[in-house]
């Protein structure tokens, strides 16, 4: 066996089958199918690894189904590192096995959102993919932006209370420029300094969920580049997705500099949240119910669960609630909701039924992900708007 199956076998071993996970995995609570489970899967690996059993298309598909949300990871009692897991098995195991119609649609994806050109190619390819099946979520994308217009430095008003990095993402330009609009506007009135660099990159989260590590590893090397040299108190992130990916980055060439952009990457949430001092604040008044979704990557990666929460608590006269189903899954998972159309349905109903019943005048997530996914499943149902928390602190912060 080779050392990289050896070291993957060790990490599977460490699973003591006890299926404390399984009622927190959202594909096993669709299916009640062991090996749509955490522990069937790592068994699987397991059996891949030891030489077992061969790489087939059966073996391979309940592998692929996997959301990657971790939920299994943030109550196992065996601290099994579950993603790292499965990712090393993709990066193992490529594109074998897995369909044309797969390898397909997650090349096209991966390349048209990282094409330079993202407010006209990335937009057309989405365009696209909205008209296959399983495109809904990308039908009646917001306006897109135009990074030229973000790239370089926006000073604090007045004293500069911190200094940092904004990562953008792929989706940035093409889903979600009004986010990027308003942390632009928000952090220099409330004193923060932000660096937007121009040659940053994709994270790399959806090559490394698809098996393709050198393409991750070229992206990582790019934004390690981009935001080092530069005297950043942290780099923010605002799609918790992104975020969460950063916060992991392994660089098999660039272990330091890997691990110095990681140890600086927070979430907005809870930047501002922790950062940003009361009387820096001066929200206006809303009287209104805001429901607070809080991602599965924000939850299980980024461990800012509860501070969207804490920064909403700000408005006066506003209501704000989590999202009830405590660690449920909304089936987006990047690209997973096109790629696995049948699934991430599934598994949105429960959450659309649960803001349904809350009845909030706003959504709140923040991964555009998440936000596209539960859109289009609320379409049709109710006119809820769903947006990033930093919107509605910018449009009521009056200073
Ligand atoms: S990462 Fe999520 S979908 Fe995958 S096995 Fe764990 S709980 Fe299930
Ligand atoms: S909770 Fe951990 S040890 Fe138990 S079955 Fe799940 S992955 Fe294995």
């Amino acid at each position: 066996m080779t050392a990289p199956l050896d070291s993957l076998l060790a990490d599977a071993d460490l699973c003591v089958k006890c299926g404390l996970c399984s009622p927190h995995c959202p594909t096993y609570r669709q299916t009640s199918d062991e090996n749509e489970s955490p522990r069937g899967r790592i068994a699987l690996i397991q059996g891949w690894a030891a030489g077992r059993l061969p790489l087939t298309a059966a073996l391979r598909e309940p592998l692929d189904d996997c959301l990657l949300c971790r939920n299994c990871e943030a109550v196992c009692p065996a601290k099994v590192p579950y993603g790292n897991l499965m990712d090393r098995f993709r990066a193992e195991t490529g594109q074998r096995q897995k369909s044309l119609a797969a390898r397909a649609m997650s090349s096209a994806l991966r390349k048209a959102l990282r094409s330079p050109a993202l407010s006209s190619l990335g937009r057309r390819a989405l365009d696209a993919a909205a008209q296959l099946p399983g495109g809904s979520a990308w039908k009646h994308l917001p306006p897109a932006g135009n990074p030229e217009d973000w790239y370089g430095d926006h000073p604090a008003a007045g004293e500069s209370l911190s200094h940092v990095g904004l990562f953008l993402g792929c989706t940035a330009a093409v889903a979600d420029a009004a986010t990027v609009s308003a942390i632009l506007e928000l952090l220099p009135r409330l004193g923060v300094s932000v660096t937007v660099p121009k040659n940053q990159a994709c994270c790399g989260a959806m090559d490394l969920h698809a098996g393709d590590a050198a393409t991750a590893h070229g992206l990582m090397s790019r934004n390690i580049e981009a935001f080092a040299g530069q005297p950043l108190d942290a780099v923010i992130g605002f799609a918790s997705g992104c975020s969460a990916t950063l916060m992991e980055y392994r660089h098999p060439a660039d272990t330091a500099g890997a691990e110095s952009l990681s140890a600086k990457v927070q979430d907005i949430g809870r930047f501002l949240a922790e950062r940003i001092p009361a009387e820096r604040w001066a929200l206006a008044p809303l009287r209104a119910r805001i429901l607070v979704h809080n991602p599965c990557s924000l939850r299980n990666v980024c461990k800012s669960e509860g501070k969207v929460e804490v920064l909403l608590g700000r408005i006066p006269e506003a209501e704000v609630i989590t999202l009830p189903g405590k660690g449920r899954c909304c089936g987006a998972a990047g690209s997973y909701m096109i790629e696995h159309r049948r699934m991430a349905e599934a598994i949105r109903t429960e959450t659309v039924e649960a803001i349904l019943a809350a009845a909030p005048d706003y959504l709140v997530t923040s991964n555009i992900g998440c936000a596209l996914h539960l859109r289009a499943g609320l379409q049709g149902r109710a006119d809820i708007p769903v947006i990033h928390p930093v919107q509605l602190l910018a449009r009521l912060q009056r200073v």
